[in-house]
């Protein structure tokens, strides 16, 4: 029986949510933390050849929004805000420079674990309901996003 060992060299993309902490790990901004603000998730690339996009990690396509990093400068004019904001007082945005946190590929950053707070790798694993989760390779604990 050919029992193949578990070899993880691949850098596959770990799995990253919203409301994840991360670290970015290479890059202008590495060593900054934030928070995942949105991932997104790129289709396949149209130009054909590989299928299959699977569900979870697809390698490649996966991009997150990390609050304040990988800010890039928009440059935009004087306008009024909306006035849902905190006490309905209009908003001024003053124009000038806005600080717009850009996506970045995933392989860039690094999922910060909350329990132990080291940056870490992802192991998955299945409870016994069936769910998948993510732990933690250094202390064990699950890492899912509060919600
Ligand atoms: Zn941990």
């Amino acid at each position: 029986m050919a029992v193949r060992t578990a070899v993880t060299r691949s850098p596959k993309v770990p799995e990253v949510r919203k409301g994840d902490t991360v670290v970015v790990i290479t890059g202008k901004d590495a060593g900054k933390r934030g928070v995942v603000e949105r991932v997104v998730r790129r289709e396949a690339a149209p130009r054909g050849g590989r299928s299959a996009f699977r569900r979870g990690s697809s390698a490649g396509g996966v991009s997150v929004v990390v609050e304040g990093v990988n800010i890039a400068k928009r440059h935009t004019k004087p306008r009024q805000g909306s006035t849902s904001g905190v006490g309905g007082a209009p908003r001024i945005e003053p124009g000038g420079i806005l600080e717009v946190a850009m996506p970045m590929p995933v392989s860039k950053v690094m999922v910060v674990c909350s329990s132990c707070g080291k940056p870490t790798r992802i192991a998955h694993a299945t409870l016994e309901n069936g769910r998948r989760v993510r732990v933690c390779r250094h202390c064990g604990e699950q890492l899912e996003v509060k919600s």
